[in-house]
């Protein structure tokens, strides 16, 4: 599932897939700033799911 993560450093949103969303770690393409991205939305701040509405 696509996911549009929220970089906590540099409040960049960029979007990311793993592979196992649990233990998975971005690099914001940013600033480089390493983050964990956490499998529970409500609990995380920086994940959210890809909505596309065209
Ligand atoms: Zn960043």
């Amino acid at each position: 599932m696509p996911l549009v993560v929220i970089c906590p450093k540099c409040k960049h949103q960029q979007k990311t897939n793993p592979k196992k969303i649990i233990s998975a770690v971005k690099t914001c393409v940013y600033c480089g700033h390493r983050f964990k991205i956490h499998s529970n939305i409500k609990k995380s701040r920086i994940v959210r799911r890809v909505l596309i509405k065209s």
